[in-house]
């Protein structure tokens, strides 16, 4: 072969300018390696899905005309990594050329620059699946200012003529998030629909990952529900867009512990195969428009309220991760906790964290709102170390990528970034949550309680947590109001609550 094409697990994009035409010189090489599998503790179900739909992808790929090496673990072992690797193939081939689809990664994209291969010429190409292209970036991101998302989801939005009328918002609003903070109410759960899950079976995987010593978190079954082909990815598009679409917005922030399907509620599910490039953001938020328009149960605040992740967040944090190169080094509020035991088990009194973690523990997934107010709240609040807090995350969920992970981690819910992505921290108390789920209703905590020995511990972490940072957001404006609140305590209040949090922090792996 004179070209080999390295495709990563997250490079599964069909619809690449590469697969256009068969060329019978070319060689793609999709391959399991070991130092993917244990640059971070993964959960299972997360390297099952990428091992899988990789394996599915390859074969695609072979049964379209082209030709594509899969190679596995067992035949990857005793290369170090991707450079060793391609070293082999390159000159088992006796090929001319190396080429490979720029990382979306900062790690992987180091890797690869690194290699170097004598009389081979190396060709760097874009994955072709972001609506802005990279060179784009430093128009829309300025690494010196505060890059507001709701400005760049408006540029989006006209640039793209995205739910735009002549010129302006369709609906009148750019925004409609204040419809889109309802609880369900008990009366709501049994229309939460019956989420569609796949069963792909990764028997052969899980004795792959035992046999190589991976070492993994959570469970795993041998069939795995999540999609990992693109077909399998398109139907799970339909059936968010004719099940859960019409209810999307106004159910986003929710959260219950009362439903057999309380994990999954009106949540697309789709940022596996988003991350994974089995769809393209463009076609997913096409799809949902044309559902919108093509069916009168959907108005324009479930539809805006998806988009707006899609060509809004998901752009954007993808943007701040490449302009802000040490992100990984940010530590404004100088957490450095230990992450207590319990996000490995769920084990904790508290029912909204045992909620949050068990089910990411079960499936790899949790949604926006328990992985911002819940997991991440407590470990702002508690003042988990961001380098453990980004671990986890990168770890647990199946969508997990630095690229996305990072700045929605560090960035939006611990504000270790000092700002550059939210305007002021995302911290609660008990009050959030009850406003939001029926946890607390069935928790062994008080959520109206402060001081008091069952008093919920998010109530006095809460507040020691605006005390200890009063310095850094008393002029913050979008706090000023909630400072006003503590400052009218009593000394003697004040006190109380700040003796029940450090008595808190003190027995924080029990709670
Ligand atoms: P839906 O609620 O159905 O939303 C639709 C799509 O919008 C998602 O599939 C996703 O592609 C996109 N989206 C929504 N919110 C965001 C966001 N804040 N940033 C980027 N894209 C968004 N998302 C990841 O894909 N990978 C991660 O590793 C990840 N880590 C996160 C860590 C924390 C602490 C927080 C607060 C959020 C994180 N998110 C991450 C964003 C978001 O929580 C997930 O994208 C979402 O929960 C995935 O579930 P879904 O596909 O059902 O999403």
């Amino acid at each position: 072969y004179e070209e080999i094409r390295l495709i990563l697990g997250d490079q599964l994009n069909a619809n690449h300018s590469w697969f256009r035409e068969k060329n019978e010189r070319c060689l793609y090489v999709i391959a399991e390696v070991k130092s993917e599998t244990d640059y971070v503790k993964h959960h299972i179900q997360k390297v099952c899905a990428f091992f899988h739909a990789m394996e599915t992808f390859a074969e695609a790929l072979n049964h379209g005309g082209h030709h594509c090496l899969h190679l596995s673990l067992d035949e990857t072992s005793d290369f170090e990594g991707f450079g060793d690797l391609i070293k082999h193939l390159v000159n088992k081939y006796q090929s001319k050329h190396f080429s490979y689809q720029l990382p979306d990664e900062i790690r992987l994209r180091e890797q690869l620059a690194a290699i170097e291969l004598r009389d081979i010429s190396i060709n760097r190409y874009s994955s072709e699946h972001f609506l802005l292209e990279e060179h784009e970036l430093p128009d829309y991101f300025n690494p010196d200012k505060h890059n507001r998302m709701e400005s760049f989801y408006r540029k989006m939005r006209k640039r793209f003529d995205v739910l735009m009328d002549e010129g302006g918002p369709e609906g009148g609003h750019w925004n409609f998030d204040k419809n889109n903070r309802n609880k369900l109410k008990q009366d709501e759960l049994e229309d939460i629909p019956i989420p569609l899950l796949f069963a792909n079976d990764v028997s052969q995987i899980l004795k792959r990952l035992e046999r190589h010593e991976i070492k993994t978190i959570g469970r795993a079954e041998n069939y795995l529900i999540w999609p990992t082909s693109r077909q399998q990815a398109l139907q799970l598009l339909d059936f968010f867009c004719e099940q859960c679409l019409s209810r999307f917005g106004y159910y986003q922030d929710a959260m219950t512990c009362q439903s057999e399907h309380k994990w999954s509620l009106y949540h697309s599910r789709l940022s596996f195969a988003l991350n994974a490039k089995l769809l393209s953001p463009k076609q997913v938020i096409n799809k949902a428009i044309e559902a919108y328009r093509s069916n009168d149960t959907i108005d324009i605040a479930q539809v805006e309220g998806f988009v707006r992740q899609i060509l809004g967040w998901r752009e954007f944090v993808r943007g701040i991760y490449w302009i802000h190169p040490d992100y990984r080094d940010y530590n404004y509020l100088n957490a450095d906790r230990q992450l207590p035991h319990y996000f490995w088990t769920g084990d904790t009194k508290m029912r909204c964290m045992s909620e949050a973690i068990s089910q990411s523990l079960d499936y790899a997934y949790a949604h926006h709102i328990q992985r911002l107010m819940i997991t991440g709240n407590f470990c702002l609040l508690t003042e988990v170390d961001p380098e453990q807090v980004d671990e986890w995350y990168l770890g647990i969920y199946v969508d997990a990528i630095e690229w996305v992970e990072m700045p929605n981690t560090r960035g939006m819910s611990q504000f270790a970034d000092g700002g550059i992505i939210a305007t002021k921290p995302y911290a609660a108390s008990a009050n959030y949550v009850h406003k939001m789920s029926d946890y607390c209703s069935n928790c062994y905590y008080s959520q109206k309680e402060k001081t008091s020995p069952k008093a919920c511990p998010l109530n006095s972490l809460y507040w020691r947590f605006l005390e200890r940072n009063k310095e850094t957001f008393r002029d913050n404006q979008r706090m000023g109001m909630i400072y006003n609140v503590w400052n009218k305590k009593s000394d003697d209040e004040k006190e109380a609550i700040l003796n029940k949090a450090a008595g808190v922090l003190r027995v924080i792996d029990s709670l």
